[in-house]
């Protein structure tokens, strides 16, 4: 079985149980972690308050060389870590070869921007003062990844936390954690004892307790909304520093202008990359309603022909859900919006051929309005919803009636609509014409119940120091404002 890492060695720790990791594509066993304790827990928080001190201090050119090497180390066991990815989250290999890209590549971007500055200087506020802002780290960071994009959602709160000083405790997904350990092994056993801690386990017996320890001084989450809603309850009381990245419900406009086969091709894949199970995967989509019925069935041709399988298999395009509750409830979204009288025109079955693993065909649905769960809730999963719209006014008013806010796509060359649409549109990132993609150099987050942190960028990089503003009176005289008042 594997162990956490705790305080610079593999442990069991206090774990008498363990949690099978399954393969969602054949649902074997494929290992076992140690289902962490409480006692675990603090164990780790321990380590990483001991090591914060000397941590902070390590020289910005000695931390990047270690970020810089820990990149290295991964891009040599690159191919044995994108097999591990599609193993144990299902996502097929050329899916998991980008993730593993921005893994590395993430440590490296922050190694050097984490050396680059430490704050500012400002004019002084009164004459002989000298201000100053020094950016420092919090302390200890726990950081709650989940299931989709284990390594690379990690390497966006792992590299800026400890870049800019902070220790860290990593609570990897349930499903997910084989990666996240190998990682360790791989790359990060040369930092200081206690700077870089792995705690597996279940939410609630292991994440809470870094929630709720006043030892833990920020959490960086990215995960649904109703985690993240008790998360930020169980903070609140101690006003900790939350870092939330949580669900979306993107939209997708195609423009009258758009051209139907780029628009058919960017949608699948936007909406079904790694099986719809992306915070920003495409799942609602309106179009013109003078392209409405010729853009419906050139898309649902298209989807019909991507081919479901392991991912392991290089002709897969679509892998599996990650466990069978997940495609249930796409089913339940698909049962509710037929319901009410939306029509399917093509998947949404369980795949007869592939009588193991968590498959569902990907959907294509027509006839949907804003009344059904598929439009208002996150869905998370292989299926596309499609709505026509009469003006681009209405357009805009129907991406934006969402309780979400993390990205939304348009289609179209037409500049006056692609203006209004990225003023009008609330979300924290608006692709053109090319969704899903990133750049290390420009911040990644939600709007409204989204959540409202950012990962990548400078930005990313900010939400893991706090602001200490000195004023320094050096010569240090009597002052003429102070008592008392009548001279
Ligand atoms: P989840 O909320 O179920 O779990 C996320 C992590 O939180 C896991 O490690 C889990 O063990 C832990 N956790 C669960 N309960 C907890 C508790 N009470 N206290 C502390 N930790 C707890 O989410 P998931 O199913 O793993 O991931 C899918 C969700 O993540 C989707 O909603 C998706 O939109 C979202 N997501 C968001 C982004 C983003 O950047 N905004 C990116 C990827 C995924």
């Amino acid at each position: 079985m594997n162990q956490m890492y705790i305080n610079g060695k593999f442990t069991s720790g206090q774990a008498t149980e363990s949690m099978d990791i399954i393969n969602p594509a054949t649902e074997e066993i494929l290992d076992a972690v140690p289902r962490g304790t409480a006692a675990d827990t603090l164990a780790a928080i321990a380590a990483a308050k001991a090591a914060f001190p000397g941590w902070r201090d390590v020289p910005g050119a000695e931390k990047a060389a270690l970020l810089h090497e820990a990149a290295a180390r991964i891009r040599a066991h690159e191919a044995e870590l994108i097999r591990l990815l599609t193993l144990e989250e299902g996502k097929p290999l050329v899916e998991n070869e980008e993730e593993l890209l921005w893994t590395h590549n993430t440590l490296d971007y922050y190694a050097e921007l984490g050396r680059h500055d430490r704050g500012r200087v400002i004019p002084p506020g009164a004459a002989g003062q000298f201000n100053f802002i020094i950016k420092e780290p919090y302390g200890v960071v726990g950081c709650i990844v989940p299931w989709n994009y284990p390594l690379l959602l990690l390497a966006w709160k792992l590299a800026p936390a400890l870049a800019t000083g902070n220790t860290v405790i990593i609570k990897p997904s349930e499903y997910t954690p084989l990666t996240t350990l190998r990682l360790i092994e791989i790359a990060f056993q040369d930092f200081p004892p206690g700077v870089v801690n792995v705690v597996t386990g279940y939410g609630p017996e292991t994440g809470e307790i870094l929630v709720k320890h006043p030892d833990v001084a920020m959490i960086a989450f990215t995960g649904s909304l109703a985690t993240g809603q008790r998360i930020a309850s169980l903070a609140a009381p101690m006003m900790k520093k939350l870092h939330l990245e949580l669900g979306g419900k993107d939209a997708m406009v195609i423009a009258p202008d758009a051209p139907l086969d780029v628009a058919v091709r960017a949608l699948a894949y936007s909406s079904l990359l790694n099986t719809g199970q992306v915070c920003t995967s495409t799942e609602r989509v309106y179009v013109h309603e003078s392209r409405y019925a010729q853009f419906s069935e050139e898309l649902a041709d298209f989807v019909s022909t991507l081919r479901l399988g392991n991912g392991l298999d290089e002709q897969t395009d679509i892998g599996p859900m990650l466990r069978n509750p997940f495609r249930e409830k796409v089913e339940a979204h698909l049962a509710d919006a037929l319901h009410r009288g939306a029509r399917i025109l093509t998947g949404g079955q369980r795949p007869g051929e592939l009588t193991r693993g968590f498959f569902l065909q990907p959907a294509v649905l027509v006839g949907v309005d804003h009344a059904m769960q598929i439009m208002r809730e996150e869905t998370f999963g292989p299926v596309i919803p499609l709505m026509p719209y009469k003006d681009f006014d209405e357009a805009i008013r129907l991406a934006n009636d969402s309780p979400f806010g993390l990205g939304a796509t348009l289609m179209s060359h037409d500049a006056r609509l692609v203006k209004q649409f990225f003023e009008g549109v609330q979300a924290g990132t608006i692709w053109i014409n090319d969704p899903l993609t990133d750049n290390y150099a420009g911040p990644f987050g939600g709007m409204k119940m989204s959540g409202g942190s950012r990962e990548l960028g400078q930005e990313g990089l900010d939400e893991f120091t706090q602001a200490k503003h000195v004023h320094w009176d050096v010569e240090g005289g009597l002052k003429d404002y102070w008592y008392p008042y009548g001279g």
